[in-house]
């Protein structure tokens, strides 16, 4: 299965994708939420849907991102070698966690908006997991059954915010418009080995990002296992597992980084693409 949500920003509905056409399915489902991913909502859709008659939607409708905004999304940081290497950092013995702001999520074709003051956004392609039953202290072998999908998302970056301004990184994570995520959920019956897809990021038509996960030091079920040793996960949790090399914090011989005209385009192996036009911030 793969879910959608379109329409107007903040009056999205829920919808699928069935052979690349595009499908109302709101007079089955009131919305991909909390108590649609607890529950077994995802089973009875699926029926419903095999039963046919569903209503196509246009793709001129805007996407927005495929579900209603969740408790939490948390980020794993400096999850690929290769970009621990280009920041400078050093591997992490454990998983490093951080948050983004809810408010930062946004459908995958929105613009990006560069927040006021900024100087250093960066993108960062990555593979984003959405939790489906409450995990709280589960093992790594019961972690797939706690996962309804993946997805999409670009964990747009202030790299001064982040960096230079003291405290947590989440300052420079939670902008307005910084969670692009999309264009739809995969279910993980979709993807045949998640841990091996190809994931990439274009700047101008320029690549510079191209990963893969089989190259992520925590894999996602570890991942799952070990966030909820610290907190519980709640159905339609966010996880975002990290991006590989190639961010502009990274550029040799001098970073550069996004500027207003300036369009990103996206991508992972199985879980579709996204693009957004960078804007600036206008009051
Ligand atoms: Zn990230």
């Amino acid at each position: 299965m793969k879910l959608i949500r379109f329409g107007t920003a903040g009056q999205e509905k829920p919808g699928v994708i069935i052979n690349d056409v595009w499908y109302d399915v709101s007079h089955l489902v009131s919305d991909y939420n909390e108590s649609f991913f607890a529950g077994d909502a995802l089973e009875t859709l699926k029926e419903e849907i095999s039963k046919g008659g569903l209503e196509e939607v246009s793709k001129d409708t805007r996407l927005g991102p495929p579900l209603a905004r969740p408790g939490k999304l948390i980020c794993v940081g400096l999850n690929y070698k290769d970009h621990a290497y280009e920041t400078g950092a050093p591997l992490p013995a454990e998983p490093i966690l951080f948050f983004k702001a809810t408010s930062a999520i946004v459908g995958p074709n929105d613009d990006l908006i560069l927040p006021k003051n900024s100087t250093k956004t960066d993108w960062e392609v990555e593979l984003a997991i959405v939790i489906g039953k409450k995990a709280s202290y589960v093992s790594e072998e019961q972690a797939p059954e706690h996962i309804a999908g993946y997805v999409l998302h670009n964990d747009y970056s202030e790299r001064a915010f982040q960096l230079e301004r003291g405290g947590q990184w989440v300052k420079g994570k939670s902008c307005d418009t910084f969670a692009p995520l999309g264009p739809f959920i995969a279910t993980p019956d979709e993807i045949e080995d998640i841990h091996n897809l190809n994931l990439w990021l274009t700047v101008n038509g320029k690549k510079v990002q191209d990963g893969s996960t089989a190259n992520l030091i925590f894999n996602v079920y570890f991942i799952v296992s070990y966030i909820s040793q610290f907190m519980t996960l709640l159905p339609g949790d966010v996880i975002t597992t990290g991006t590989p090399a190639g961010v502009g914090l990274g550029m040799k011989p001098e970073p550069w980084y996004l500027k207003e005209g300036d369009v990103v385009a996206l991508g992972i192996e199985g879980l579709g693409t996204s693009k957004q036009h960078v804007k600036a911030y206008k009051q």
